[in-house]
């Protein structure tokens, strides 16, 4: 005979799982096994953020910013099980805080400006829907200038360009494999939840626009017609898009990748 119900713990003090990671010289307060990676912990709830992060013996003084499962949360927030918190120190070459702050709440909208050697990157960003500038000719002063004025990040192979004094949002990219760099500035910038794939031209950066399928029926192959019911046009290139193979093969791509 098992005991009776009296014995079964209250909804407080319940043990449930929570993911984390946390960024950059975060890491140097963790144990070596959860150090770099994600990692999974129970806590007796309720919790909240910082009840977590301290109990993970990293100092709340070191932390900006925090995201529960994407969103921006400040410490007080309470913890529901299976969360995902993200966990950022003071960047020094980022500076977080025109972005968000744990002390607020709200959406992160990330923009990017690259350098003439990231193309690559520039047309994976757009692909998942990233606002990303980028131009085989753009100099080093034109990215500083827009990055300031359309307070964007600049992702960059050139570390003198970030010496620059102007720039307050600036990421070296450490890989020199296209595929790498976007998994890096992936992870960077906690970008998994801001995924929206399709809304950009890859080609020139411009938001698609979804059109009726009758009025493009002239445009593409009759099978393509056939096969495809959402078609997606970029007004600055005149150029169609769909959900061909070839972007389902990329997409399952990032996918697996990230
Ligand atoms: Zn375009």
């Amino acid at each position: 005979m098992t005991r009776s119900a009296t014995n079964k713990p209250d909804s407080e003090g319940i043990k449930k799982e929570f993911t984390f990671r946390f960024y950059a010289e975060l890491n140097d307060f963790l144990t070596l096994n959860r150090k770099q990676k994600a990692f999974v912990h129970a806590f007796k709830t309720p919790i909240t953020v910082r009840e977590t992060i301290e109990s993970l013996g990293v100092p709340l003084s070191e932390v900006d910013m925090i995201l529960v499962n994407g969103t921006s949360a400040d410490f007080e927030h309470k913890l529901s099980e299976c969360d995902y918190i993200s966990v950022y120190p003071v960047f020094e070459t980022l500076d977080v805080s025109v972005i968000t702050k744990v002390r607020k709440t709200a959406l992160r909208t990330t923009l990017f400006v690259v350098d003439t050697h990231l193309g690559k990157l520039a047309k994976y960003l757009r692909m998942l829907g990233f606002d990303t500038l980028y131009r085989s000719d753009i100099g080093d002063d034109e990215i500083i200038a827009v990055a300031k004025k359309e307070k964007r990040i600049i992702l960059t192979r050139d570390k003198s360009l970030l010496r620059s004094k102007e720039i307050s949002h600036g990421y070296f990219v450490r890989s020199t494999e296209k595929h790498e760099q976007l998994r890096e500035v992936v992870d960077k910038f906690d970008l998994r939840s801001q995924f929206k794939s399709f809304t950009r031209c890859i080609t020139c950066n411009t938001s698609l626009v979804k059109t009726d399928k009758e009025e493009i029926r002239n445009r593409v192959e009759e099978d393509i017609f056939r096969i495809f019911n959402a078609f997606f046009y970029c007004k600055q290139c005149d150029k169609l898009y769909w959900k061909g193979s070839h972007f389902k093969r990329m997409e399952t791509y990032i996918r697996d990748l990230i």
